[in-house]
């Protein structure tokens, strides 16, 4: 496949949606290490498999914009500590850590050869505030150095509701917030999730409706708040949240 390059007027087109849609100034570095990513994005796509969007307007708007969306969640995530779970080539996690160097970025999936690539791309950057884990969520969950130890805890794209709060709301701490971004059915897959939300600890606070330019449908961020530890027995075992979904 021939490597379409991102253009300028891409990037100058996500500097005014960010403005007008969330407020947000992106500084000329900002974009410059957007630009720099994405070409890595798009020359290791054509070996490794690392995302199926390559069309530049589409990373633009469906990586980049969407991932910047989370600041609807919250004005800043600097100095948090931050957890994005199934982050595949780094969305939205690491435009968040590019974006806030004091935001220390945790990007944990269950692949590894998209983890290497993350890697590989935060040395040529110099991004310094990210790293790695090489597990499922469901393990993760399980261990001293992640249970309830994360501010913010966001998803795309991984799972269905029900899973994914088994999957996130254990590494959140007391206090803090899944961010779960969804698609068109978030409402019902949120009332779906009801329960399996309650029996982990967690509160729904908010449901923010995101429109990004040039898409027929909407998209929203599902803010859960964690307001109690979770019970012991949750994460169940890797595959369990999946098979049998907490309802
Ligand atoms: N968040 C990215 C990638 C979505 S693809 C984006 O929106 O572009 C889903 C990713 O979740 C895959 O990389 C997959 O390996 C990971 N994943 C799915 N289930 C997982 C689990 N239980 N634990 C960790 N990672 C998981």
């Amino acid at each position: 496949m021939p490597l379409a390059d991102v253009s300028q007027a891409h990037w100058r087109a996500l500097r005014l949606h960010a403005r007008s849609l969330l407020g947000l100034e992106l500084a000329d570095d900002d974009l410059q290490r957007f630009a720099s990513f994405a070409r890595m994005l798009l020359d290791w796509n054509q070996r490794l498999n690392l995302t199926g969007i390559t069309d530049p307007a589409e990373i633009v708007i469906k990586h980049f914009l969407d991932s910047l969306t989370l600041m609807r969640a919250g004005a800043s995530f600097e100095g948090l500590r931050l957890i994005d779970v199934g982050t595949g080539a780094g969305f939205p996690g690491l435009v968040i850590a590019m974006l806030f160097p004091g935001c220390e970025a945790t990007l944990l999936d269950a692949t590894v050869k998209k983890l290497r690539f993350i890697e590989g791309a935060c040395a040529e950057l110099g991004i310094h505030n990210v790293r790695c884990v090489h597990a499922r969520a469901e393990d993760a969950g399980r261990q001293r150095a992640h249970r309830e130890r994360y501010d913010i805890v966001t998803a795309r794209a991984v799972a269905p509701m029900p899973a994914l709060m088994e999957y996130t709301l254990p590494l959140a701490k007391p206090g803090g917030q899944v961010i779960a971004m969804r698609g068109k059915d978030a409402h019902e897959e949120i009332a779906e999730a009801a329960r399996a939300i309650t029996m982990l600890g967690g509160e729904l606070f908010q449901i923010e409706e995101v429109q990004l330019p040039g898409l027929a449908n909407p998209r929203y961020l599902a803010i859960i708040d964690k307001s109690k530890a979770t019970p012991r027995r949750y994460p169940r075992k890797a595959g369990l949240p999946t098979r049998e979904p907490l309802l």
